[in-house]
């Protein structure tokens, strides 16, 4: 009896350390698994500057932002360097604008998934908003122009909408919670911060660029059709139909008898692409020139809201 009632004694005793043993074991287990969500912040890297500050806006001081594309860099001429697609490699998410503007960056993640090289996430921001096609069909260019946009059927500069910026902030906001749920609810806060900022901005925007008498503008490359139609403006024609790539003599006559056709008094120039044949056609025709800004990052244009509104002012102080 006295025996048998020890060996029972002893196998309770067993049994409390082995769960006492389980129990620690899988506190470790979920402190471990948590750790990293409270040290380390999620990685994120973006390709051109809209984005970036749009990440940054929704992300704050919860993720660590990296921005690919040097200032005053145009995606349409970009290459990327082997430290930049190392710096890809060790992100945990990778934003991009897709839609055939930041192509290398599409080429990078399709070889991601395809040998599944890397641990990152990759979203294609123009998958969030509607596309349009190209205003200019680029007829009667030359035929290796018409080759190099063979596979850009769709015009990539969605972002100068300020209503797709919502969708891609919205896109960025479902990203971010979904590979940092711990943060959901700060990213979501600052969606909603961010929604409230951009409705106020458009309202203005909309009242100043109402006022307009003149709607017919100039623009250097084929990146303002979502702008123009946004505000209502009319885009007469473009100096660079591809973008990079320097226009055929044939083509920039074209331009030039737009421009006399609709009595246009201002070209508007980007940072981004060397605008010297613009400038020399301008001077030729016009007194004025001008620079409308695509992509931001540079002095004055800091934030997406303030590229926004630098191109509005600028059309606006030309046009008014
Ligand atoms: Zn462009």
């Amino acid at each position: 009896m006295l025996k048998g009632g020890k060996k029972r004694n002893i196998a309770i005793i067993s049994g409390f350390i082995l769960l006492f043993f389980i129990v620690i074991f899988f506190y470790f287990q979920t402190f471990q698994k948590k750790t990293p969500a409270y040290n380390s912040k999620l990685k994120v890297t973006t390709t051109i500057f809209p984005l970036y500050d749009i990440a940054e806006q929704i992300g704050g001081d919860k993720i660590e932002l990296v921005t690919l594309l040097p200032k005053g860099a145009s995606p349409h001429t970009f290459e990327p360097t082997p430290e930049i697609i190392r710096q890809i490699s060790q992100t945990n998410l990778f934003l991009f604008a897709g839609a055939g503007l930041d192509s290398w960056a599409t080429f990078l993640v399709e070889d991601n998934i395809d040998r599944k090289k890397n641990n990152y996430r990759a979203l294609d921001l123009s998958e969030k908003v509607v596309l349009k096609p190209y205003l200019n069909d680029h007829e009667g260019e030359d035929e290796e122009g018409a080759e190099e946009h063979e596979h850009a059927d769709f015009d990539p500069h969605y972002w100068l909408s300020p209503a797709n910026a919502l969708l891609i902030a919205q896109g960025i906001t479902e990203a971010l919670s979904e590979e940092d749920r711990e943060n959901e609810s700060y990213y979501r806060a600052n969606l909603e911060i961010f929604q409230k900022e951009l409705e106020l901005a458009i309202k203005s925007w909309q009242e100043k660029m109402e006022q307009l008498e003149r709607r017919e503008i100039i623009v250097f490359h084929d990146a303002w059709n979502y702008f123009a139609d946004f505000f209502d403006l009319n885009i007469v024609a473009s100096f660079e139909p591809f973008p990079g790539k320097t226009p055929s003599p044939k083509y920039l006559q074209s331009v030039q008898n737009e421009i006399i056709a609709h009595d246009i008094s201002v070209v508007f120039t980007e940072p981004q692409l060397a605008p010297d044949l613009a400038l020399a056609l301008a001077f030729d025709v016009l007194s004025q020139v001008a620079i409308l800004d695509p992509l931001g990052g540079l002095s004055g244009r800091e934030s997406y809201l303030s590229l926004i509104d630098y191109n509005v002012e600028t059309i606006y102080s030309y046009l008014k």
